[in-house]
């Protein structure tokens, strides 16, 4: 049996801010995930939009933790070091009969606090986003709203998380969590992996004083084991089309629609590393794993979407498509607080939008709690800030070439649409919770995410992987168990060496 005084469940942008907010702290905690890596859940698969705040309904949780997030993120966004722009956001209004609409979310953003909103008009907006639609004729402008890179704002709380002393438990699941005289009992499964260094599965059992919930569309499975007051979560699908760099530019502030009784709507948005995202769909589903995307629901993407601008440049330049999963919870709100009749189980769940812009100040409001149940002392040693990996291609040249003299690896490029080299990759593999997998390199520097999505670079970075943790390559997964790249070798090959490479 394992004792830890808390267990967090998920690795999620929840799960890392809370875990890097209690590691401020003099406390013993263990984050167990299911995933072979940080981020392969919805904080994966998301428009990456810092919202200002005034979409949420004045007095919710959502309303307040997502304005408290938003205001905290440019700081974080430099002592972490991820990517952050504050582009400003526009919801768009196509007829004069909606304007009552746009000024219901005026009066909204000022209750709830949110600076410098105002209503442009069709000239004021049209100086500012020359693309826009001929259809809009006012829009609502929230100068505070911004983007985030998603994965590196979750990988950089983790790592600081990590750093900072709390561990992570990959590859782990949790089957079951019930409590007893003292606390909790957990049960999960270790799978196999690189990992976990296991043959097959492992069943480990650990004690812990204080769980946090933060799984995600599986939040509810775990508080309905704990408490007789059930809640339900419906997995809340989004499907997104991913326009190539060359089209980024097209808009500069991210355009939304009016919001919907589903969600904020499709929207159109240029991302932090100068790509074009356009959607989201929200089709409900009991399907807690279903990340496929549909024809029906691309196109409908690009449909809506083209609403918003003159003419979407979609043809030819869509690079990709994902879908990710909003955890709504049938009350509406963000859920977040000691289970009443569990004591010391804390959930954090119905997580959905705004979940990625509150994440700063949903680890701080967390950690409050934590310290109302178990206060303990603020560690004098706690490190607050991080150094993220340096992008060659983003650097000057006096830094390239520094880089370059101290390691040549910096010189060889692997991707050759984003421009990333053998060093940044090798970096991204040997940090702390570094990576160890295809996707989990793509996600810290960007390695297959551009217009070939990995078609070239693949077997390079299989092999320099394979190299960096000392296994075979055909060990190496696109994103761990069950999604192995390599089904064996030619007959006349030996395993392993530079034949592979
Ligand atoms: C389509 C879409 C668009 C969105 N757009 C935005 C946006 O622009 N801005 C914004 O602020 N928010 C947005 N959101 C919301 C935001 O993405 C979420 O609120 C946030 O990512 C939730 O993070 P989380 O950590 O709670 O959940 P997750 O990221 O899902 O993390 C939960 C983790 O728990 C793990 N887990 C589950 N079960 C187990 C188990 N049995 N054992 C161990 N681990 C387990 C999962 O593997 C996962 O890693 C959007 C969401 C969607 C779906």
């Amino acid at each position: 049996m394992i004792n830890k005084q808390i267990v967090i469940i998920g690795a999620g942008v929840t799960g890392a801010s809370v875990a890097r907010e209690l590691s401020r702290r003099q406390l013993d905690v263990l984050v167990l995930e299911r995933a072979s890596d940080v981020c392969e859940g919805t904080s994966k698969a998301n428009s990456g939009i810092v919202h200002s705040g005034y979409d949420a309904k004045p007095g919710t949780l959502k309303a307040k933790l997502n304005v408290e997030g938003s205001r905290m993120m440019a700081e974080l966004s430099r002592d972490l070091d991820f990517h952050f722009k504050n582009n400003g956001s526009l919801v768009l209004c196509f007829d004069e009969a909606d304007r009552g609409a746009l000024n219901d979310l005026l009066s909204r953003a000022e209750t709830n606090g949110v600076e410098g909103v105002r209503i442009l008009e069709a000239d004021e907006l049209r100086k500012l986003e020359p693309n826009i639609s001929d259809e809009v004729v006012a829009a609502l402008y929230a100068p505070t709203g911004g983007i985030v890179d998603p994965f590196m704002l979750t990988v950089a709380l983790a790592e600081n998380a990590a750093v900072n002393g709390v561990e992570f438990s990959l590859d782990t699941e949790v089957m079951s969590v019930s409590k007893d005289e003292k606390g909790y009992l957990i049960e999960a499964v270790k799978h196999p992996s690189i990992t976990n260094k296991l043959e097959s599965d492992e069943n480990i059992r650990i004690h812990a004083d204080i769980v946090i919930n933060a799984a995600g569309v599986y939040a509810d499975t775990f508080h309905n084991m704990v408490s007789a007051d059930k809640i339900h979560i419906t997995p809340r699908k989004g499907e997104y089309c991913l326009l190539d760099k060359k089209v980024g530019g097209y808009v500069s502030a991210t355009l939304f629609q009016l919001p919907t009784a589903k969600g904020k709507g499709v929207l159109v948005t240029p991302t932090v590393h100068g790509n074009l995202l356009v959607g989201p769909t929200a089709e409900d589903t009991e399907d807690h794993d279903a990340t496929d995307t549909s024809a029906e629901g691309l196109a409908k993407v690009v449909e809506v979407g083209s609403r918003s601008v003159k003419a979407l440049p979609s043809r030819g330049n869509i690079i990709t498509s994902f879908a990710g999963l909003r955890a709504h919870e049938d009350g509406g709100d963000f859920i977040i607080g000691e289970v009443s009749d569990a004591p010391g189980f804390i959930d954090v769940a119905g997580i959905e939008s705004p979940g990625l812009s509150a994440a700063p100040a949903i680890g701080v409001y967390v950690a409050g709690i934590v310290d109302g149940i178990c206060p303990s002392e603020k560690k004098t040693d706690f490190i607050a800030t991080r150094q993220g990996i340096t992008s060659m291609a983003l650097s000057d040249i006096e830094t390239r070439q520094r880089k370059i003299s101290e390691n040549p690896l910096y010189a060889k490029v692997i991707c050759r649409c984003e421009l990333v080299t053998e060093g940044e990759i090798v970096d991204a593999i040997n940090r702390p919770l570094g990576a160890t997998t295809l996707d989990g390199v793509k996600r810290r520097v960007r390695a297959g995410m551009g217009r070939c999505q990995a078609g070239f670079c693949t077997p390079k970075q299989v092999a320099i992987l394979a190299r960096e943790l000392g296994v075979d390559i055909s060990e190496i997964t696109k994103k761990g168990c069950g999604s192995g790249l390599l089904t064996g070798y030619p007959k006349d090959e030996t395993k392993g060496g530079e034949a592979h490479e």
